[in-house]
């Protein structure tokens, strides 16, 4: 069997799905290793480095015509789905709640589609392919030195001989994987750190990390399935942004991560708690996205500063900048996950498999995995649920 490494062609993206150092793991159960020339360079890993280890260097049309198993970390872009032809796989984070039209042309292409972001995240054996923790905590690492970039002063109380400058007072909204390395980070830069959660297990973590826990009195427990959070209705949502804006006004820093799975992002942050921020405020939306995100007029890949001098950055791939450690965690829970499916040096799809119904979604012409499919069944209206609003 033949893995293939793709150079990214997404606008900005860094990094690659396998590192040199992963090579040999999948050489030993059988796999050999195509890498497509440059894949690696952008994260600083040089075609040498992964001929060293024993992969082999291959144009573009060698790679998509010899591997059986493409690789890649972000969704394939049109140009590439054109080019993968029927019995080959590809894995990635193919998003195929948020595009399940993807899903639909690789199954229409015969394309055996693994995603990492199907993922059964509770399973411990899992973890070690959880792709969208690894790649959540380098993102919001990031995020805290983005907005320290951005922001105008200090993040730690500084006693000097022309003055002593006050903390920074920084929020963090979202308080999952990455909202726990924003808090961390922020506190080891010195910053006076607050956390919100819709899901009430958060508190105790927010405070294992150093943060302040904002406690809502108009709004319970929104857990859902899974440990993720559910979808707030329109009300609940309404007095959630109401009795935020109070906490965001007295914010120097904003770090918002808040996401519900399959759905478009929350908006936590409205026009009204921006126009309410001081000027040099700094907001970093980790939700940006062309759906919207959770801070109102955030553009993803945009920077956005406010009549009121308050700067909006709509952070919506963050991993991408961080290419090497991101690539590293990247690579390792990528082969975790194909050493799962190769038996004898071949992949076997396996849909009685818990790991592999989860991630497994599209094969033999059919969108297997049930939520995708969910998404594709027409509505009563005739369209599909594309987006994932259920409008
Ligand atoms: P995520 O990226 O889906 O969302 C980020 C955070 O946003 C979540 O904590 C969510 O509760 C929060 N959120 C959603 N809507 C919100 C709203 N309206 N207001 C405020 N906050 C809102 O989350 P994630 O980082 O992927 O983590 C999801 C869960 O999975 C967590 O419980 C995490 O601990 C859990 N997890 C468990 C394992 C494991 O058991 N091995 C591994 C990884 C993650």
């Amino acid at each position: 069997m033949k893995v293939g490494v793709i150079k990214e062609d997404a606008p900005g993206e860094r990094r690659v799905a396998l590192v040199p150092e992963t090579v040999p793991k999948l050489m030993a159960a059988g796999v050999d290793v195509l890498v497509e020339k440059g894949a690696g360079e952008a994260a600083w890993y040089p075609d040498t480095a992964y001929a060293e280890a024993g992969a082999v260097i291959v144009s573009g049309p060698e790679l998509y015509d010899q591997a059986d198993v493409i690789l890649t970390v972000t969704r394939p872009s049109p140009g590439t789905v054109s080019r993968l032809r029927a019995g080959q796989a590809v894995f990635g984070l193919l998003a195929p709640l948020i595009h399940p039209e993807l899903a639909q042309a690789l199954a229409g292409q015969g394309v055996t589609a693994v995603s990492l972001d199907g993922l059964p995240r509770t399973l411990s054996r899992a973890q070690p392919m959880d792709a969208l923790s690894s790649q959540a905590n380098v993102a919001g690492y990031k995020a805290v030195l983005v907005a320290a970039e951005t922001y105008g002063r200090f993040f730690p109380l500084l006693i000097t001989a022309a003055g002593t400058a006050r903390p920074a007072r920084l929020l963090v909204l979202g308080a999952g994987v990455a909202g726990l390395q924003a808090i961390g980070t922020a506190r080891r830069l010195g910053a006076v750190v607050s956390g919100y959660d819709v899901r009430p297990a958060t508190k105790t973590e927010v405070e294992s990390v150093g943060a302040t826990f904002i406690e809502l009195t108009s709004v319970g427990s929104a857990a859902g399935e899974g440990g993720y959070a559910r979808q707030l209705t329109d009300e609940e949502r309404r007095a959630q942004q109401d009795e935020l804006s109070g906490h965001i006004a007295k914010q120097d820093i904003v770090i918002t991560t808040a996401q519900v799975p399959g759905r478009r992002p929350p908006q936590l942050v409205t026009e009204d708690a921006l126009k309410a921020m001081s000027p040099g405020s700094v907001l970093v939306d980790m939700g940006a996205s062309a759906l919207g995100g959770n801070v109102a007029g955030s553009e993803p890949g945009q920077t956005i500063v406010t009549e009121g001098g308050v700067t909006i950055i709509g952070a919506d791939n963050l991993p991408a900048s961080v290419p090497t450690a991101a690539s590293n965690a990247y690579s390792r829970n990528v082969s975790a996950l194909l050493l799962h499916m190769v038996r004898d040096g071949a992949l076997v799809i396996d849909l009685d498999d818990e790991i592999q119904r989860g991630v497994v979604i599209t094969h033999h012409n059919e969108v297997v995995q049930q939520a995708t499919a969910a998404l594709l069944q027409p509505t009563s209206d005739g369209g599909a649920d594309v987006d994932g609003t259920g409008n």
